[in-house]
């Protein structure tokens, strides 16, 4: 499956296959880039993956040097970012190289980070292993690093040139993070798209036993999703804030638990049930759309209520918000299943109201 990105001169194309890391060579070549490439990733997914892509760019006459990265967050750093404009150096890489990206969203930020500022921009192809890197991360050109005072403070829009989702590579997957980057998937659903959600919700089985004509129907669904909203706000002016639904609270509840005891997306699964529950309680939405959220996220493997979630360390952690405008934090909430709306200036009572529900 072949989903356009319309962006103009940065318009792309995201494919979504069983096996298709073996098509990136010849891909990269109808693109017409510099015959030199770096491949970024981190020792466990290369091992797993990086020879489908290796032998796909070497059968396609690329010169690839390839660069280890740690695993997850703990790539997203300044020092980790330097040693790739290093590498990019001895390797002879120029703005006509390309650095492609393999693994989850941390790879992807951090590469495309490294891409977007080395000699103020090469070409980056993101080739996302993890759910969140396919329906979200490596979709819509954010990359970043992490700031020891907050996650993703540093960093630039750059578009990929060309989106590579092989669906083979989520069969290795930890069934944690598979689960995870459900939320996403979930929550593409609910704002956007009442027969995706209710596709998902018919789905939900074959889905979670990783059948792979499942996953390209509901993979390729979300990232259309994702591609449309790209497509009407590039650079998060207002529209694309739909994206943060269940992101809000679910940030503010990663923070605030520290980062360790919830994955992403289980915080995100906790931010929807709360802000739908939030909804309900400002009249914008009913019990059974917030119910059907709820059903949905346990389904797929995702938590719903969490004991001890500190309802103060949650509105502290809001005040960092990188959606903030002029202080004021912006809530998407959902009226209907695949419908949305913005809520500025929503009262603290009835934030810490809604999180207080999600230990019952
Ligand atoms: P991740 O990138 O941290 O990877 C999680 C783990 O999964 C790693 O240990 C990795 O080695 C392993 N892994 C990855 N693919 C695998 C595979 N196919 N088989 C076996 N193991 C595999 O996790 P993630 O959830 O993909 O990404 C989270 C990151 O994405 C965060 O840093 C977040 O800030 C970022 N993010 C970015 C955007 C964006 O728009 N740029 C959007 C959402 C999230």
């Amino acid at each position: 499956m072949e989903i356009p990105v319309s962006l103009g001169v940065r318009s792309y194309t995201i494919v979504v296959g069983d096996g298709a890391l073996a098509t990136v060579g010849e891909r990269l070549r109808a693109l017409g880039v510099g015959a030199r490439a770096a491949l970024v990733s981190d020792p466990t997914i290369l091992r797993l993956h990086g020879k489908a892509v290796t032998a796909s760019l070497d059968a396609a006459g690329f010169a690839v040097t390839t660069i280890e990265v740690p695993e997850g967050e703990a790539a997203k750093t300044l020092p980790v970012a330097e040693r790739l404009w290093d590498r990019f150096l001895e390797a002879g890489l120029d703005r006509t190289s390309t650095v492609l990206a393999l693994g989850g969203g941390a790879v992807g930020d951090v590469a495309g980070f490294a891409a977007a500022t080395f000699m103020r921009g090469m070409n980056v192809v993101q080739l996302p292993t993890t759910v969140l890197g396919q329906v979200d991360a490596a979709i819509g050109g954010k990359t970043a690093i992490d700031h020891p005072s907050a996650k993703n403070l540093v960093g630039a829009f750059h578009q990929p040139r060309l989106v590579v989702a092989d669906l083979a590579t989520l069969q290795t997957l930890p069934e944690r993070d598979f689960r995870s980057g459900l939320a996403e998937v979930v929550k593409h659903g609910a704002v956007l798209d009442a027969d995706y959600f209710a596709e998902v919700e018919r789905d939900v089985v074959p889905l979670g036993a990783r059948d792979v004509r499942t996953l390209e129907r509901i993979i390729g669904g979300s990232c259309r999703l994702k591609a449309s909203v790209i497509e009407r706000d590039e650079r998060e002016a207002e529209l694309r804030h739909v994206l943060n639904y269940g992101h809000t609270l679910g940030h503010a509840i990663e923070a605030a638990t520290g980062y360790a005891r919830l994955t992403h997306g289980e915080a995100v699964s906790l931010g929807i049930v709360a802000e739908a529950r939030l909804a309900v309680r400002l009249g914008i939405s009913d019990r059974a759309t917030a119910a059907r959220q709820e059903r949905l996220l346990a389904e797929v493997g995702l938590p719903i209520s969490a004991a001890g979630v500190d309802a103060a360390a949650v509105l502290a952690a809001m005040a960092h918000d990188k959606k903030a405008r002029d202080g004021r934090v912006p809530f998407v909430l959902a009226p209907r299943i695949g419908t949305f709306r913005l809520v500025y200036d929503v009262p603290a009572a009835e934030v810490r109201a809604a999180l207080a529900e999600l230990a019952a």
